[in-house]
């Protein structure tokens, strides 16, 4: 057995998953999650709070075998017909509804959607570490997301890896018009709401955090929100003692910010 399953605190991952096809593809991003895969001491189990379980309720996937989800439209049938068939883990599903308390309760209504599959499937290939997917709750405020996150620390003294997966800045409109146009220079409000961000993650500023979809900037960057909020449980997950890495940075499709953070 690993020796650093048992003793050491895991880190905590906010991962960028951009583009779906990173799953299937060799490119950059994939390379770079690969050269992840032995960053970090292994795991029992894993964790995932994706970008892609958006939805009014904190729910923990409960299945023994939970299934490959395909939730996009217009990928090629590799994509499709993605498997990975990574276990479950009840009892941690159990764990995790114990250590959020009152909002949280397990589910049987989703699997791994490709916000977890495609990542995972690089820093864990062969799919035999259980998997535990988290949602993210539409209904709670910043600062409560933060708090579930404060409430999940003590799952990595439990040998547990816990991975945000989303993306700090995600115009999903914006970055297929470039991808399709070949015009994929990084806009100045890509780089400038990654950077801020970034700052606000190396000074711990909650405040800024929780606060930056609400101004002009973090609009065009989150029309929509859900491949942000991922960060503030992540971040929630962390404390100051924690090192702060950004192991992988640089834009998909442009505009897509594909930085990832680790702490610990
Ligand atoms: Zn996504």
């Amino acid at each position: 057995m690993n020796k650093n399953t048992e003793n050491s605190r895991m880190p905590v991952y906010f991962i960028g998953h951009g583009n779906p096809m990173n799953a299937v593809e060799r490119n950059v991003w994939s390379e770079a999650l690969i050269n992840l895969r032995h960053s970090f001491p292994s795991p029992k189990a894993i964790l995932v709070i994706s970008a892609h379980w958006y939805v009014p309720g904190t729910f923990v996937t409960v299945q023994e075998s939970p299934p490959t989800l395909h939730d996009f439209g217009g990928f090629p049938d590799e994509l499709n017909t993605f498997d990975y068939p990574a276990p479950g883990d009840p009892k941690l599903a159990a764990r995790v509804v114990y250590l959020l308390g009152e909002p949280a309760s397990l589910s049987n209504e989703w699997g791994l959607d490709h916000g977890t599959w495609s990542i995972l499937t690089h820093l864990f290939p062969k799919a035999n570490v259980p998997v535990v997917q988290l949602s993210v709750d539409n209904m709670l405020e910043t600062l409560d997301m933060v708090a579930l996150g404060e409430a999940l620390q003590p799952l990595r003294d439990e040998g547990i890896l816990i991975i945000a997966s989303g993306n700090i800045t995600h115009n999903l409109r914006d970055a297929f018009v470039r991808m399709n146009t070949g015009d994929t220079a990084t806009p100045d409000w890509a780089t400038k709401f990654d950077a801020s961000i970034a700052n606000a993650i190396e000074n711990r500023d909650k405040a800024f955090l929780c606060a930056a979809l609400v101004d002009e900037l973090g609009e065009v960057n989150h029309p929509f929100p859900d491949h942000y909020l991922p960060l503030l449980y992540a971040f929630g997950s962390s404390d100051k003692d924690d090192a702060v890495e950004f192991p992988i940075t640089g834009f998909d499709m442009g505009s897509l910010s594909m930085r990832c953070v680790r702490w610990g």
